[in-house]
């Protein structure tokens, strides 16, 4: 565990108000619980730019209502949603995608790297928006543990971003990634210590991980495919969470030890 409960628990919420990236994942949905228990005023920033976002777009209207019913002091502070079309990005990835990119990610379904730096794009329209907003923070799920591949999900990327965004706007964001040292486990515990199992159960039911675009199949994770890279991740996240390994069981002998989790 790298985060403990007084670190996730705030006493009172931190005005400024933020601008969640919300794609109605889990990580994102963790995000928005994260910062509703934080900040007195939350908005929340979905982009659509492609058919399995519009999945995940469909989900966040239920993840927001649960949340506030979940509750009432978040229904006071969450804000209005926004929605950014990005298909521009369906063009970019025509040109851009590699053919090596392929071999690499396309066997799972749709690659979610498809567009090189997405998250800088991402971070920098959400800047431009809460500036019209008048929002202070910004709040992403992006992650080195279970993302090490992905250059623009990197703690220094975004930090990095942080300097460039606040020279370029003229301003003082602060972005922030609650996710970036956790694991899906450890995602899954935070969930539980901002809302308990209530919190969990919304997230569990109504997130939306699967690349392919799932919501047929019931499992004990959530809905999915059950087969596709996204699934697996969540599969074993949820099972480590539920069934962790033996306290004085030595690193790397746990039993879904991998490379999604190290
Ligand atoms: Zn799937």
């Amino acid at each position: 565990m790298t985060a403990s409960a007084s670190a996730d628990l705030q006493p009172g919420p931190q005005p400024g108000g933020a601008l969640v990236l919300f794609s109605g994942g889990q990580d994102s949905a963790t995000c928005l619980a994260w910062a509703l228990d934080r900040f007195d005023r939350v908005e929340t920033l979905g982009f659509a730019y492609g058919q399995r976002h519009l999945v995940e777009l469909a989900c966040r209207d239920a993840l927001r209502r649960g949340m506030v019913a979940h509750r009432t002091v978040w229904t006071d502070r969450l804000g209005p949603d926004h929605t950014l079309d990005l298909g521009v990005l369906g063009q970019v990835s025509d040109t851009a995608l590699t053919s090596e990119a392929e071999i690499a990610f396309g066997a799972g379904g749709l690659p979610n790297t498809f567009v090189p730096g997405r998250n800088l794009l991402f971070l920098t329209f959400a800047a431009a928006l809460a500036t019209r907003r008048g929002l202070k923070h910004i709040v992403g799920g992006m992650c080195e543990t279970d993302y090490s591949g992905y250059p623009d999900c990197r703690d220094d990327t975004i930090k990095a971003l942080q300097v460039a965004l606040n020279l370029g706007m003229q301003s003082r964001f602060v972005l922030h990634t609650p996710l970036m040292w956790l694991d899906k486990a450890e995602t899954w515990h935070l969930a539980e210590r901002l809302g308990g199992a209530d919190l969990v159960g919304l997230i569990r039911d109504e997130s939306h991980s699967c690349y392919l675009g799932d919501r047929l199949h019931a499992h004990d994770w959530g809905l999915g495919c059950g087969e596709c890279p996204a699934c697996e991740l969540r599969r074993r996240g949820w099972e480590r969470y539920r069934h962790p390994p033996a306290p004085d069981a030595a690193p790397g002998n746990g039993p879904d030890t991998g490379p999604g989790d190290a």
